[in-house]
This record gives structure tokens, C-alpha cells and sequence, in this order.
């Protein structure tokens, strides 16, 4: 066993001679590690007491006459809590260059600094040519997620030996720092995702009362008794609350579609099956609609393509891309549905030449009830949810999706699946 009142040495930690100059910037900027930070909420917040009380703590244990929970984000080192001598000239924020707590980050060890004038680390940091700082110990706040944020850390006007207890002593209170972090994400973490809910919950009412109130309109007006129940307006009016209804059932199947895909209450079952046997029954599915439209459909598929897929879900996708395809095409167009092998993957594509998906749009499609034109749910009869319900299928097979356009082109759409082993199987 180490003795605990033994000094413990810069090098014996760092892992050899301090390094000179600027440390390596990636950890800095990680933007994982910044999103971590901008969630804490911990930079240019005000003080808390739950912080403030562990470092009026680590300056009493360790008997120094600073300590501070330091959070370092690219730019700048921001002091959350600060416990540090009546007439201290520093600053909450300090540049990133005059930082000690940037080397904890990216050392991700603790930085024991008995001399700072001789540590080349921080010899020329304004702390020491101006602030007079001399010896230093900082630990990583080191989040469960791998995650570090700053450190806790203390310091002094003098030179310091630190021994092995008093770094234990401060590790202990530094994750005392990291629990009152992760306390802050866990909320943060909830708050966004009722934000979203309500969000949700607002699109979803506003979804569902548009043919609602449509339907309302039309039986409203066959009760009120003022129109021949025989007149072909008032078989209008019955059409559209019947289009209507058709639409809130479409809407609320996607929905329900979707929420035991995402919630993953939905199992797939996945069988080897030929990829020509989707294709067909999918363009079979859509054949009716091409020809109304008067768009021709063509496809192509590699022979003996085989797939480990759940046949009924990738149809659904097929059939879905195949339908957005036609409803975007103009009259005379040509879609086309291409299957074929890449290395262990089976690629999809299903091509349009129509009026394309401008580029700021084409990720955005694939979110719910999101579309190019706020008219396209109206007049082409869509819900919104065709896309994220592709795509959920899509992912929960192991595959990728993703859409490729030009404005008044076309468009493609490409997904993958695996195949099954050796690309030859049993079908279906
Ligand atoms: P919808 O039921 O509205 O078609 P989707 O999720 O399938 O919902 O599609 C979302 C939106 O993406 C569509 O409303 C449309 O704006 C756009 N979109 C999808 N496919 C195409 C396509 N082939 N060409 C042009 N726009 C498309």
C-alpha cells in the first residue's frame, strides 16, 4: 500500500514530463463534449449553493486558499463556484490560453502542479505571471458518459507538495460535483423531451382537426335540411366527408404504426425471401394509381437477390416510396424501381423524374408530418408520416435510407437491407 501522506509529483501522474505549450485542441472541441456542456446549463450561469458548498469544503480539507468547480468549453474556462480570497482580481471567465483546467480535460487525469513557474504547462497563464498562482491540483469532472466537463480543483500562492490523501479527499468531493451535474442533464434530458411531447401532442391535435373539421362542415350542412339529399351537391358533400374520414383513418393507422415501430413494440419477422416477389407485389400494390395518374412504372431486379427481411414491412416501405413517387410525378412520367447486391447489402432505389426535393429538405422529409409544400398533405393526400415510417422500418432492419434530387428533375430514393447469407435463400 502507497502511503497516503506521500507527495505525489507532477510526473507521477501526467504521465512523464509535462508538455510544453498548447495541448492538443480535439478533446476541447470535441462537439459531443460541448453539447454535454451547453445541456448542464453551467456556463454563464449564476452560483448555486450546492456547488458553492463543495468547494467552500475542498478549500477546508485541503486548506487552500482557492477552490473552484471550473467547467472549460472551446473558447473559454468559466468558474461555476468560486471560493477564493476576499480581494481575488480574477474572473468567472477566462481565456482558454490562461486556463489550467483546459490540461485536465485533455489529460483526463489529474493535474498536480507544485510549482507552476516551473511547469511549462502553465508557466507563461496570466494566473501565474499575474495572479501569482503557485501550486495547483485539479480533478476531471469526469461524467458516467465518459464525458469531462472542467474540474474540481484548489489552489494556492506557494509551493505544494500534494499527497495521495489529499487527492483522494478532493477525487471524492469532485464526484460529488459530477452527481449534482448529472442531476442537472437528467433534467434537462426530461424537460426537452416533454418540449417535444407537447410538440408532438399540438401537430398531432392540429393533424386530425383539419378533415375533422371537414367532415363537421359537410354533415352540417346535409342536417340542416337545406339542401335535397339527392342533389349532386349534397353527394358532394358527402364525398368529401367521406374522403375525409378515409384520410383520419390513414392518419391515425400511421400514427399508430409509427409509435409501436419507434417504441419497438412492433417485432419484425424477418424470413428469407427474393427481392422480385416485394418488388412485384409492391408495383402491383401502386399499379392502379400509376395508371390514373397516367405515370408508367417500370423495374429491374437482380436475379436471386435474396433478403433476411420481414417481407410485409419492406412492401409497406416499396409501396410507400412507390406511391410518393407517382403522386409527385406529372403526367406521362416514368418512375422506375431498381433492386440490387452491393457486397452484403441489397440497394433499393426508386427514381421519379417530378418537381425534386430541395436540398435543405431532403434529411427533413424523413420527420414526421414534415413536407416540401404545407399544400402537399391537402392536395396530394398525404399524412407525413410515410417517410419516418420507411425509415423506422428501415433502420430496425439494420439498413440505411436517404434521398438524392434535383428541383425539377426528380428525385431518388435509396435504402438498403440485408441480404441473406450468400444471396441465395429459401424466398418466400
Ligand atoms: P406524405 O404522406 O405527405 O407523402 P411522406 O412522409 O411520405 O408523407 O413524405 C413527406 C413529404 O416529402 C411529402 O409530403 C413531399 O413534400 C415530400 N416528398 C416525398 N416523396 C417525394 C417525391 N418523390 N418527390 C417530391 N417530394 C416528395
Amino acid at each position: 500500500m502507497s502511503n497516503p501522506s506521500h507527495p505525489v509529483h507532477t510526473s507521477e501522474l501526467a504521465g512523464g514530463a509535462p508538455s510544453a505549450g498548447e495541448p492538443d485542441q480535439t478533446a476541447l472541441r470535441d462537439p459531443a463534449r460541448l453539447a454535454v456542456l451547453a445541456a448542464s446549463n453551467l456556463v454563464g450561469s449564476p452560483a448555486e449553493e450546492a456547488f458553492d458548498r463543495l468547494t467552500r469544503l475542498a478549500a477546508g480539507f485541503l486548506n487552500t486558499p482557492l477552490a473552484l468547480v471550473n467547467v472549460v468549453d472551446h473558447e473559454k474556462q468559466y468558474s461555476k463556484s468560486c471560493f477564493v480570497p476576499p480581494d481575488w482580481p480574477g474572473d468567472v471567465e477566462a481565456p482558454l490560453a490562461d486556463s489550467y483546467c483546459r490540461w485536465v480535460v485533455v489529460e483526463r487525469e489529474p493535474v498536480v502542479i507544485t510549482d507552476a513557474r516551473l511547469d511549462d504547462r502553465v508557466a507563461a497563464s496570466r494566473m501565474t505571471t499575474e495572479l501569482g498562482l503557485v501550486c495547483y491540483l485539479g480533478i476531471p469532472l469526469l461524467l458516467s458518459s465518459g464525458v469531462v466537463l472542467g474540474s474540481l480543483c484548489v489552489a494556492g500562492f506557494e509551493p505544494r507538495e500534494w499527497t495521495e490523501r489529499e487527492m483522494a479527499v478532493l477525487a471524492d468531493l469532485a464526484a460529488s460535483v459530477v452527481t449534482e451535474i448529472e442531476l442537472r442533464l437528467d433534467l434537462s434530458a426530461r424537460k426537452q423531451l416533454e418540449r417535444l411531447k407537447d410538440e408532438l401532442v399540438s401537430v398531432v391535435a392540429h393533424e386530425l382537426r383539419t378533415p375533422l373539421t371537414s367532415i363537421r362542415g359537410s354533415l352540417g350542412l346535409l342536417a340542416s335540411g337545406s339542401m335535397d339529399p339527392g342533389s349532386p351537391q349534397a353527394r358532394r358533400m358527402v364525398q368529401i366527408a367521406a374522403q375525409n374520414s378515409d384520410r383520419l383513418v390513414r392518419l391515425i393507422n400511421d400514427m399508430l404504426d409509427l409509435e409501436r415501430l419507434e417504441s419497438g413494440t412492433l417485432e419484425l419477422e424477418r424470413t428469407h425471401v427474393h427481392a422480385a416477389v416485394l418488388v412485384e407485389e409492391a408495383v402491383d400494390a401502386v399499379r392502379h394509381a400509376a395508371s390514373a395518374a397516367g405515370v408508367r412504372l417500370e423495374s429491374g431486379v437482380a436475379p436471386e437477390l435474396t433478403l433476411l427481411a420481414d417481407r410485409d414491412r419492406v412492401v409497406q416501405v416499396l409501396v410507400n416510396l412507390l406511391a410518393n413517387a407517382v403522386k409527385f410525378s406529372p403526367q406521362g412520367g416514368v418512375v422506375t424501381l431498381l433492386a440490387e447486391r452491393r457486397g452484403e447489402e441489397a440497394a433499393f432505389q426508386v427514381r421519379d423524374h417530378g418537381r425534386g426535393i430541395p436540398p435543405e429538405m431532403l434529411d427533413v422529409v424523413f420527420d414526421r408530418f414534415r413536407q416540401v409544400d404545407s399544400s402537399d398533405a391537402r392536395e396530394k393526400g398525404g399524412t407525413g408520416l410515410g417517410l419516418p415510417i420507411c425509415r423506422s422500418i428501415v433502420q430496425q432492419h439494420g439498413g440505411r435510407i436517404w434521398a438524392a434530387s434535383v428541383v425539377g428533375s426528380g428525385s431518388t430514393f435509396f435504402f438498403t437491407l440485408p441480404v441473406a447469407g450468400g444471396g441465395v435463400g429459401g424466398g418466400r
